[in-house]
């Protein structure tokens, strides 16, 4: 059992002001694993008040200094490996491979990457009549979810700090303990007080007093688009500066001279990995009419390389977070039945034998309609749609047609035709043959998927503000 009742606040744990505490549960045992405090808003105001207090200093440091910073938090990071992984399995439910390659490295790769971009970052430049310099944004809150515990904590920690934007996080209160070592993190990387500020506690306190806090700058958010919505209209009363990353109906679009074999594992792997639950997971299959059987018939195969169980032991696909995540999930499976799509695989209930604990079936649904409900909507779970098209340029449309626009992935042979989708889908990263992710490049998304980016320069971009001066003296 873990139970940490106190915020990091100041450089200090201190206990909250409330008495509210919340359980938190093993989503693959339905046990509570730990217990957290639910922060108030006298916890928030304290929070922002140590960072309004750190920022005249930290906002003047130099880049050498934070990237000092960045690095021994790297070092501090990876000293807690073996916990982090233990954690994320236990408040996720993520396989322990899971939690290693992908939860815990991508924590890291932000706090490295964002020292590395930093070297190269520009935060002065003459331009003939006029000097442009890049200036912290001020005091930054962070709201985060809890599908990717350490991904977009880090992410936003790493590029404000190497911003010199002191910042408050509120991490999901699902997933707090992966935030709570972070911040004993941080701490032991000797980061200057009031700089980094940790309050736990529910959306609808601590989220919402962040996005409308007259003393907080910017407000970057990571989570569903109706949080989103509201973020943006509280934020609208002082102008705070958005940064929003929100959910995503990503397409992946086979093309005709594609590998059928290697087209059905991507497309089963965006389902299986983190069992559905990723913003940028491809959900709608976009498979040439002539290729329906053959790719039907290679999903079907490769399905059973990705078993469902007990995240403790070897398996590929845990539980889903909460019972309200699988409820959602379960809604959406009967909705496709429902529309009348054609169930390839899996289905509504518990995969056998696996009663206890948030388990849910991958689900290939074929025959699907791009206006079908399954298509459209965020299922955030491991639930596939396969979709025919019959020319590159229907692919392309159908990509097209949803009001996200957060990822796209191409698989296929010929350049032009890679080009041609890469260019034409309209989201934030694309991903064309399964190319090894990247942590300098940029992540965000185009229409509702959010406003601004994440990640590597441009997110530490996100933080800063630009200022003209006319007439510097040189
Ligand atoms: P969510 O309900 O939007 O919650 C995200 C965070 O916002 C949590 O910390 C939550 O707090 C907080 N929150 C809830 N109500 C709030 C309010 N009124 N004001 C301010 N903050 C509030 O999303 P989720 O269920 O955690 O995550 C799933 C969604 O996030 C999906 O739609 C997914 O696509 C999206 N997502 C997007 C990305 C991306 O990078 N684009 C990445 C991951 C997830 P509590 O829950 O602790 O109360
Ligand atoms: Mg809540």
């Amino acid at each position: 059992m873990r139970i940490n009742l106190k915020h990091y606040i100041n450089g200090e744990w201190v206990d909250s002001t409330g008495s509210e505490k919340e359980d938190v549960m093993n989503p693959a045992t339905e046990e509570v694993m730990g217990t957290i405090s639910m922060g108030t808003k006298e916890d928030l105001d304290r929070a922002v008040a140590a960072a309004r207090a750190a920022y005249p200093s930290f906002s003047q440091t130099s880049k050498e200094e934070r990237i000092e910073m960045l690095e021994n938090i790297a070092e501090e990071y990876a000293k807690r490996k073996d916990e982090l992984i233990d954690v994320m399995t236990d408040e996720l439910g993520s396989p322990l491979k899971i939690s290693e390659k992908v939860h815990y490295n991508m924590g890291y790769a932000h706090f490295s990457q964002a020292a590395k971009s930093l070297k190269d970052f520009k935060f002065e430049e003459d331009r003939g009549g006029h000097t442009v310099m890049k200036d912290s944004v001020g005091v930054s809150g962070l709201i985060t979810p809890w599908n990717f515990p350490t991904n977009q904590t880090s992410t936003k920690i790493a590029s404000a700090l190497a911003a010199g934007s002191p910042v408050v996080l509120k991490p999901s209160e699902l997933t707090p303990f992966a935030a709570i070592i972070l911040a004993e993190i941080i701490d032991a990387a000797g980061v200057p007080k009031g700089v980094f500020n940790l309050v736990n506690g529910s959306g609808e306190v601590i989220g919402d007093g962040i996005s409308s806090h007259p003393d907080i700058d910017l407000v970057s958010f990571t989570g569903s688009v109706g949080v989103g919505t509201k973020i943006m209209q509280n934020a609208s009363h002082t102008i705070k500066s958005v940064s929003l990353e929100l959910g995503g109906k990503s397409p992946l679009v086979v093309l005709d001279d594609a590998d059928v074999e290697v087209a059905a594992k991507t497309a089963v792997n965006n389902i299986a990995m983190n069992s559905g639950q990723v913003c940028s997971a491809a959900t709608r299959i976009l498979v040439p009419s002539s290729m329906k059987e053959a790719f039907e018939e290679a999903v079907k195969n490769v399905l059973n390389k990705f078993p469902v169980g007990n995240p403790r032991e070897k398996n590929f696909v845990g539980p889903l977070v909460a019972q309200k995540q699988w409820d959602r999930v379960q809604s959406y499976i009967e909705k496709g039945v429902e529309e009348g799509a054609t169930l390839l695989a899996g289905g509504t209930g518990k995969p056998e034998g696996l009663e206890t604990g948030y388990y849910a079936k991958p689900t290939v649904f074929t025959d699907v309609k791009n206006d079908m409900t399954i298509a459209q909507e965020e299922i955030f779970g491991p639930v596939m749609s396969i979709i025919t098209y019959d020319t590159v340029d229907e692919a392309i449309e159908i990509s097209n047609d949803v009001v996200y626009g957060l990822a796209g992935y191409v698989v296929g042979q010929d350049p032009d035709t890679l080009k041609k989708v890469a260019s034409s889908i309209r989201a934030g990263r694309i991903v064309v043959n399964n190319a090894a992710p990247d942590f300098a490049a940029p992540f965000g998304g185009y229409k509702q998927s959010g406003i601004g980016r994440e990640w590597g320069d441009h997110g530490i971009d996100e933080f800063l503000e630009t200022k003209a001066i006319l007439g510097f003296p040189s």
